[in-house]
């Protein structure tokens, strides 16, 4: 039932009360189609939404995306041009003949039923350790090709040197290069291994984030894009090249440990995020008319979006529809462009 009030357009309206209640990550899962609005990112990386996603294509030259029923290759325009940048120059750096592409986002971004606390605002992306083939994987076998770790599984926390090579080192170093590129997570023991071997620019090193998992794939985060106004930017890296007691630390026990527990607290279940945990102009993004998704994939010389130079709508205008006191505007229709 709720996910199918979640497919319909003006959701808030008919719903009332049960979308209200309902958590967020089906409300959001349950959308197919990104809103057609310019695009916005609205929250944080962990906490928000994206009107105006757009779509990596399936296949480009130097990319395929994979497991494709998860609906989750939408972004921000600026993510998606990065990405098609970053897998020509993986490709020229020998990777394969290109990046197999992850998760990016759900159409209209937000909380997933599944995996992720980020990739909510369309400016988080997963890159698969394994380069694109020179056969292209079919829509099956990019459904059950199986993720390979780099780490050496009998052993704590260390990269297998089998399987880690320098044109890893130099991929990974490539996506931190880029001025848009916020951070790079990366398991510890793959920041380690880079911290013990990168001869190139150091300063890079910083952005490169040591996190839980990670050993699969690499996940490259963009910075909120210029004048995005909702979109809350992480803390800076701290300066230096991260190598250092910070690193140490997840090579302790204490990241590892299992939480203690309290025998005299009683173990309460969290609440699951509803639509109104979310930034207040996330409940118009899932409330308002879907673009058409032959309209909404962006690259690879195909026709795609381009944001019209007019404003989006007056915040007033947001205000009114979270409130349900006017429909959402269609707004004129935006120009389909070719993409350089
Ligand atoms: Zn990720």
């Amino acid at each position: 039932m709720t996910r199918l009030l979640a497919a319909g357009a003006g959701l808030l309206l008919i719903a009332g009360q049960a979308v209200a209640e309902t958590p967020a990550k089906e409300l959001f899962g349950g959308a197919k189609l990104p809103s057609r609005t310019e695009p916005a990112p609205h929250g944080s990386y962990a906490k928000g939404c994206i009107a105006g996603a757009v779509a990596i294509p399936t296949d480009g030259p130097t990319w395929q995306a994979m497991r494709l029923s998860r609906n989750r290759r939408w972004g921000h325009p600026q993510m998606i041009a990065l990405l098609e940048r970053f897998s020509r120059d993986a490709a020229s750096l020998g990777w394969g003949t290109g990046i197999l592409v992850g998760d990016i986002s759900q159409p209209r971004g937000g909380p997933m039923l599944f995996g992720h606390a980020s990739h909510q605002i369309g400016l988080d992306a997963d890159i698969w350790f394994t380069p694109k083939p020179s056969q292209p994987l079919s829509p099956q076998q990019r459904e059950d090709l199986p993720f390979t770790s780099m780490l050496d599984k009998s052993k704590f926390l260390t990269v297998d040197s089998r399987r880690w090579t320098d044109t890893h080192a130099r991929v990974v170093m490539q996506a931190a290069s880029y001025p848009q590129v916020e951070r790079v997570f990366v398991t510890p023991a793959i920041k380690r291994k880079l911290c013990d071997t990168w001869r190139g620019d150091r300063s890079l090193l910083g952005k490169v984030r040591p996190i839980y998992g990670h050993d699969e794939h690499f996940h490259i985060r963009i910075h909120c894009p210029t004048g995005a106004a909702g979109c809350k930017p992480q803390a800076r890296v701290p300066s230096g090249d991260g190598c250092d007691k910070s690193l140490a630390w997840w090579f302790t026990d204490e990241p590892w440990a299992k939480p203690k527990k309290d025998p005299n607290k009683k173990p309460v279940k969290p609440r699951p995020v509803i639509l109104s945990d979310l930034p207040k102009a996330c409940a118009a993004v899932l409330a308002a008319p879907a673009r058409p998704a032959e309209e909404a994939v962006l690259g690879s010389g195909m026709a795609a979006y381009s944001a019209p130079m007019a404003v989006a709508a007056p915040v007033q205008d947001i205000e009114a529809i979270i409130n349900g006191t006017v429909l959402p505007d269609h707004g004129p229709m935006p120009q389909p462009r070719p993409f350089p």
